[in-house]
Order: C-alpha cells, then structure tokens, then sequence
C-alpha cells in the first residue's frame, strides 16, 4: 500500500511544525472554541489560517502541492488540537479522507484535477456515505447514480455529512448496478462539486461538535460528468472509501487522545485549585485514582494511535491497529471527559468551564468513521485471520 506520504520529514522539521501548531492552537484556537462552540458559528477565521499553514494539504503528496506528513506527525497536530477543541480537525478530517481516496485510486487525470486544489483548500470536501437508513450497513445504500449521455446523474438522501454546507465538493458513495451481488460490485464513487441537483436540506442540530455543519444532503438530478466517477471504473466505491478510512480513524483516535489529555489537564489544574475539607481535592485519595487511571489512558492511547500512524506510514496494513486505536482513544475521550466532570462538581456544568463541551464532544468520536461496535468487529476479525490455526 502506498500511503502517499513525504518519509523525509526531519525531527527538527517536526519539531518546528508543531511549535508552530501548538502556538496556533493556544493563541488562535483555544480562545475563540468557547464562544463558537455556544453560537454554533462556523470557524471561517480558522479557515483561512488553516489554509495558510497548509493543513488542507497535510497528508497530500508534495507532487500535488501538499505537505506530504507521515500519519504519524498528522496524528500529533490532531492530538494537539482536540485537546483543546475537536472542531478544527474535523474541517479538514473527511476532506483529506476524500483527498487521500483520491490520491489512492484516482486517475492521473484526477489526481492533477482535484489534489492541488484541496491541498490548497480552494476546494475543500468531505465524504457522503451515511443515509437516513444506512450508516454501518453501507451496502444497503439507496443513493443510485444512473448513467446518461453527460455522465451520471445522482439521485438520493445522504445524511449527517460534515462539511456539506461550508465545503463546496464531497465524495459520495452510489449505486450504478441496483442488482449486483454482493451489493458492493454495484457501488461506485463519484467526486461531485456543489451546484444544481446538490441541495443542502438542513444543517442538523447538535448536542455537541457544533459550530461544524453537518448536514442533510439531497441528490436530486444532480448531473456529473464521466470523469467524476473515482478511478474510472464502476464497482469499486465500496473498497476505494473503506481504504480511505484507515487515515480517517487514526485521526479520530488522535482527536480522542486530544480530548482525552485536554479533560485531564483540566482536571489536574482543578485539583489542585479547588479545596474541600481544609486542602486541595488532589490531596483525596478518591480524586488522585481518578487522575491515575485517567493519565494511564491518555498515554495508551497515544501510544496506540503512534503504533497505527506507523504502520500505515510504512505500508504496513493497519486496519486492525487503526481500529484498536480509534476504539480505545475515543472511549478513552468519553471516560476522561466524564472523569473530569466528576471532578469539577456542580461547576462542571456550568458553560463558565470548558469541561462540559469535552463532555458533549467526546460521545462523537465513539460513533463516527465506524462506530466502536464495528472496530470491536473488525479487531476481532483481523486476530483470527492473522492467527489461523
Ligand atoms: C456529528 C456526525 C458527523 C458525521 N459525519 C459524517 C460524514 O461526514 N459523512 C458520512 O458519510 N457520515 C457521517 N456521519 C455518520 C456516521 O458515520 C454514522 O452515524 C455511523 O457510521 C453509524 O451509522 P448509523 O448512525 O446509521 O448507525 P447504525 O448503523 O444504525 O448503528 C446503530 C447501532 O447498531 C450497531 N451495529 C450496527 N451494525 C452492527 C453489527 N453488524 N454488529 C454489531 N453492532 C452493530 C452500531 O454499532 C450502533 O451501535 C456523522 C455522524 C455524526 C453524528
């Protein structure tokens, strides 16, 4: 497998990036998170900053104008960022799972078309799979995609799609054969730009990961042209987007760890802060095994995210270690989150404290890019299959 990625990254180059990431991440993000998170006000601001640092183009090759990172330096600026907000990652998450599905499958002609727009985040995108009846089951999708003279027009419901309002293309997954057996021979994937026949029904309300539209989408008549469909062959959709998906649950792993290690640096600051019984609360036994098992899975789970960022930097399959590491770092994100509010007493329900957002947010991560449910599920499936007796 080839990852795409630039290996010549230095640690002093690295280290230099995420200098500068974790100067932008406390200056720039960390004061705005709160009140954008309230407003549910899209973050254009940081949208032009992230343009400016490159992170659109962060795992695109450098061939196509992007930065090339390894998944492994990828994962450390999402981890950085989500211990402080999850929001901004997410802006960029799905658009570089299209990017890299792009980079993977496309036609050189695609490739030239779409990847150095992206990388500079004139274009910016996301992925189209779940429907109003279909999220883990994707075979059972009913958005169909009928060929025509001009192409193929599209025709269907997608739902919960990130990026469909403020980004202006998405990667949607399709049905071109409504017969084929197994279903997955007749799913084909197709890089849509926004326009006529691509209506954005409703931006959904949230209980947390607000200030990022998710949205209702509806295909309707939506007409592309023949080299919209990714890698010119019909029939291959379903594998070119669970391919991509790899990158996508290292960083939702990466942005659980985050959450993870923001809830207990607050906690940890709290602790010490607040007093009962004559002393701090981090002098209670009770609140340090909070702290200690709290502390304990934020280091595994960065450890876990490091091991399948590797993996996949050095074409190794990953798919079981991508799933250990989304499965454990996101719950990782909800236990800390709910740790901390504990934590925090009545003030943790207070919006004066940013612990209940980390609290709102972190459920997300436990559900998308493939629900924890299926990582148990494919984890499972990889340890029989790599230890076949
Ligand atoms: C805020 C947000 C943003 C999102 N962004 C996007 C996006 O940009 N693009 C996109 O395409 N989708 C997006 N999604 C959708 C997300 O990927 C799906 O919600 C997720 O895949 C789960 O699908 P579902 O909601 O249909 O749940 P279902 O598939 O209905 O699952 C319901 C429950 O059943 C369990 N389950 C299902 N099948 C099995 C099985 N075989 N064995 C055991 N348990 C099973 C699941 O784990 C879950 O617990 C987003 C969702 C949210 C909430």
């Amino acid at each position: 497998m080839d990852s795409g990625v630039n290996k010549n990254w230095s640690s002093g180059d690295e280290k230099l990036l995420l200098d500068t990431i974790d100067h932008w991440v406390e200056n720039e993000v960390k004061p705005i998170a709160r009140e954008h998170d309230q407003e549910d006000k899209y973050p254009e601001e940081l949208v032009e900053r992230m343009k400016e640092l490159g992170l659109f183009g962060s795992t695109i090759s450098p061939e196509y104008g992007g930065l090339g990172l390894p998944a492994s330096i990828y994962a450390k600026i999402v981890t950085r960022l989500s211990s402080v907000w999850i929001v901004p990652g997410g802006i960029f998450n799905t658009h570089l799972v299209m990017a890299a599905a792009i980079e993977r499958c496309g036609m050189e002609a695609q490739k030239q078309e779409w990847l150095p727009k992206m990388a500079s985040g004139e274009l910016r995108g996301g992925i189209a799979l779940t429907e109003p009846d279909a999220g883990t089951d994707l075979q059972s999708i009913r958005t169909r995609a009928d060929r025509n003279e001009k192409g193929y027009l599209l025709n269907g419901t997608k739902m919960w799609i990130t990026n469909a309002l403020h980004g202006n293309c998405l990667m949607v997954l399709a049905k071109t054969d409504l017969t084929a057996q197994p279903a997955h021979r007749g799913m084909s994937a197709f890089l849509c730009h926004k326009g006529a026949g691509y209506d954005v029904a409703k931006k959904l309300k949230k209980m947390g990961y607000r200030a990022i539209d998710t949205c209702e989408l509806t295909l309707d008549n939506k007409q592309v042209v023949p080299e919209a469909l990714l890698g010119g062959e019909e029939g291959r959709g379903l594998q070119q987007v669970l391919g991509g998906l790899e990158l996508g649950r290292i960083n939702v792993a990466a942005r659980g760890a985050g959450m993870a290690e923001g809830a207990l640096k607050m906690a940890v600051r709290y602790a010490q802060e607040r007093e009962t019984f004559g002393k701090p609360i981090a002098e209670h036994q009770a609140i340090q095994l909070k702290l200690a098992d709290m502390a304990t899975k934020v280091e595994a789970s960065k450890l876990l995210v490091e091991s399948a960022a590797t993996k996949l930097d050095t074409g190794q399959r990953c798919d079981m270690e991508a799933g250990m590491a989304k499965y454990f770092a996101s719950e990782a994100g909800v236990y800390c989150a709910q740790e901390a509010m504990r934590i925090f007493g009545g003030n943790s329900y207070s919006t004066e404290y940013e612990i209940e957002r980390f609290y709102r947010d972190s459920m997300l991560m436990c559900i998308g890019e493939g629900t924890n449910e299926l990582q148990q599920i494919i984890v499972a499936k990889q340890l029989i299959q790599r230890n076949k007796i």
